[in-house]
């Protein structure tokens, strides 16, 4: 590019006056603000100023400057926080927002929402009440525990235990449980912030009770067990049971405590899987106190539970870091929903347990209606049911998938892509998800939810007509 040229596409930039009085801004305007949409203009400007100088751009105009500022307007233009179809069968997908609520949970959040509450006030007394009291006796009720406590999430339970019950003393975990888990959580780190001091005993495959009992000293506060979550040491290992962590912790005046992560309420076994415990086994095991979430197998919320021991609950509610992992009234409304069914059996009403107890033969069944749907409204597709691998997701059960049903669509000439098709899926207006595998795409129909196959079907439409 030579020297003269160059200066005049700098001076042939349109001026921000000239860019802003054009019409079609009327339809970002009124939603975005003038500053906004003046503000996405001047830094399209600059950017493209500085492709011009670097040789990168050539072309300059008005257009050229439209289209980029257009494809920014479209995506601030919209909430950025969606809905979309989970077609990956992974239940707890922690990156598309783990548990769905039941209809009756999303109720009870908008009815707290749009109103004033009981949230801090009793009715009896006309007096100040508590937040944890609407849950708190379901926890109990639920775990057998003598006590409950709820925060924001398990990461901030896990903290406000250890900074309470063991800040500047001494805490034994096995090294085969100084687990990170996806999203970094870290038990040192969360230990760190917490102020109690870790000290690793065993080895990474194997920890012993006598490795936690020659471990204790003056300083130690907890025994701390900590669910493996993502991963899972097989071969030639030993933990330590917690019955027994349990009862020599309370030998030596010690508190024992479980991070359990994905914290159950019905026995896995009624769910098709085996190997984990409840939270009721746990606190029957003798755990002075337990800790898990309430958004994975649990299907609540976002929320962080403790239960055990009334003494060392108490001592939580009076610490002043708690204010600061506070619940808020939506997610209350929503887990004390949530609990209630379990409360009354009703399961079946919660759409994560639903979905993990789903037997194949229904899956099956369920792919065989997305398969039909989609050969009859997207006829370029070549749609086929196959039998595919789940997974629980969230931490639990790692090693165990759960075998589902799945849809694989080809297209004739191999046109779209897998990758180009997954890839404009979900940036459809309505997204969708999917799952791959030897480079095929597979609509797993574990996680969809009522009324997604047709919103996977229109999407589905939607690509091919773009193309
Ligand atoms: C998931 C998990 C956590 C973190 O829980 P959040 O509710 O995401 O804060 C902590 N510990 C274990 C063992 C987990 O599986």
């Amino acid at each position: 590019m030579t020297e003269p040229h160059f200066q005049a596409s700098l001076r042939g930039l349109p001026p921000m006056d000239s860019l802003l009085d054009q019409n079609w801004l009327e339809d970002w305007i009124p939603s975005l603000g003038r500053e906004t949409v003046k503000r996405v203009f001047t830094s399209v400007v600059n950017d493209i100023r500085e492709g011009i100088r670097n040789g990168s751009v050539e072309d300059a105009s008005m257009e050229a400057i439209n289209r980029r500022a257009s494809s920014v307007f479209a995506r601030r233009g919209r909430s950025s926080l969606r809905p979309l179809v989970n077609a990956t069968g992974v239940v707890v997908h922690t990156n598309l927002g783990r548990s769905c609520l039941a209809e009756e949970a999303v109720r009870s959040v908008s009815d707290v929402a749009r109103s004033y509450s009981t949230l801090e006030y009793d009715l009896h007394t006309g007096e100040r009440g508590h937040r944890n009291d609407h849950v708190e006796w379901l926890l109990s009720e639920l775990s057998g525990a003598e006590a409950a406590l709820v925060v924001n999430n398990n990461a901030a339970a896990v903290l406000l235990c250890l900074a309470a019950l063991a800040r500047d003393r001494e805490v034994i975990v096995s090294r085969g449980e100084l687990v990170e888990i996806g999203g970094s959580f870290r038990i040192p780190d969360v230990m760190a912030f917490s102020g109690a001091r870790l000290v690793e005993v065993g080895t990474t495959n194997r920890t012993h009770r006598a490795d936690y009992l020659d471990a204790v000293t003056p300083e130690t506060a907890m025994f701390l067990k900590v669910h493996p979550s993502n991963f899972r040491i097989q071969g030639f290992t030993t933990s330590v049971d917690r019955q027994d962590l349990a009862q020599s912790a309370r030998e030596r005046s010690l508190i024992s405590m479980e991070d359990l992560g994905s914290g159950m309420i019905v026995a896995c076994g009624e769910l098709g899987l085996s190997g984990e415990p409840t939270i009721r086994d746990c606190i029957t095991a003798g755990i002075d106190i337990v800790t898990f979430s309430g958004d994975k197998m649990l299907g609540g919320p976002q929320i962080g539970c403790i239960v055990g021991k009334r003494s060392l609950i108490g001592r939580l509610k009076s610490y002043a870091l708690l204010r600061a992992l506070r619940v808020d009234k939506m997610t209350l409304a929503a887990f004390e929903t949530t609990l209630r069914f379990y409360l009354a059996g009703r399961n079946d009403r919660i759409p994560t347990v639903r979905m993990i107890s789903e037997r194949p033969e229904a899956l099956r069944k369920k792919a065989q209606r997305l398969a039909r749907l989609l050969r009859k409204r997207v006829s370029a597709g070549v749609f086929e049911v196959i039998p595919v691998s789940d997974a629980v997701g969230g931490g639990a059960f790692p090693a165990e998938t759960l075998p589902g049903f799945g849809v694989a669509v080809r297209f004739q000439g191999g046109v779209p892509t897998t990758g180009q098709l997954l890839s404009s899926l979900r940036s459809a207006e309505y997204p969708v998800v999917a799952g791959a595998r030897d480079d095929v795409a597979v609509f797993h129909v574990r996680t969809l939810l009522e009324g997604d196959e047709e919103k996977l079907a229109r999407s589905l439409e939607s690509v091919l007509s773009r193309r």
